[in-house]
């Protein structure tokens, strides 16, 4: 599969936020955007006013790049935010935060999503009690997420658990630490996801 291979906090300071690519670097002063809070690139320190479509893709770039897809996989999720009832953008952030690679990255068993899918991808956790190694699996309500036994003392992991204090577990989501597992309660609201994207103009965007 294709991968974005430059630094990923070049993605951050092209955004214009703080994307929380790298675990916690990111909380700590050596972060790239807190010490260069402007864009990559010889004319990344000009300031030009972009155009409504210039806006739009940059909502679009940050939200994709936020869960790490591709532009492939972003539109597939799209298409079916577009498909469901209700609105499109919420049902575009609904499906994103439904895959495992972020719920995985949410409960604490690991400090980023390209960390939590790689994880993912080598076996180290179930759903329901079946092993699940495919990050875009899109988690219910009710569904409960375990590290499996043989991978509890996996370094990655456990240090992890141990920063999650830092940022804590979002309340739709119960983590039992004891056991390693955590269970989605309830889906979240637009509320409770905090991170500055319009999801409303990436559907502009792509309803052009
Ligand atoms: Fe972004 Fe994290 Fe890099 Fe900071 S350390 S620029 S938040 S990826």
């Amino acid at each position: 599969m294709a991968r974005y291979r430059e630094s990923v906090c070049r993605l951050c300071r092209r955004e214009g936020i703080k994307l929380f690519l790298k675990g916690d670097r990111c909380y700590s002063e050596k972060c790239s955007y807190e010490r260069r809070e402007y864009a990559p690139g010889d004319h990344g320190q000009m300031r030009r006013k972009p155009s409504d479509y210039g806006l739009q893709l940059r909502e679009k770039q940050k939200l994709k790049r936020i869960y790490g897809l591709l532009e492939k996989q972003f539109r597939g999720y799209f298409e079916k935010a577009d498909r469901q009832k209700g609105i499109t953008g919420n049902n575009l952030l609904l499906l994103l935060e439904r895959r495992l690679d972020n719920l995985v990255f949410r409960m604490g068993f690991a400090t980023s999503r390209t960390e939590a899918r790689q994880l993912v991808r080598h076996n180290h956790f179930t759903v329901n009690g079946k092993k699940v190694n495919i990050p875009s699996y899109l988690v219910k309500i009710g569904d409960e997420i375990q590290v499996r036994e043989g991978s509890r003392q996996v370094a990655r992991i456990v240090e992890a658990m141990e920063t999650v204090a830092r940022r804590g577990v979002p309340h739709w989501l119960e983590l039992d630490r004891e056991n390693f597992k955590g269970i989605v309660k309830t889906f979240p609201a637009r509320e409770d996801l905090t991170m500055p994207v319009q999801e409303q103009m990436v559907v502009e965007l792509y309803s052009k």
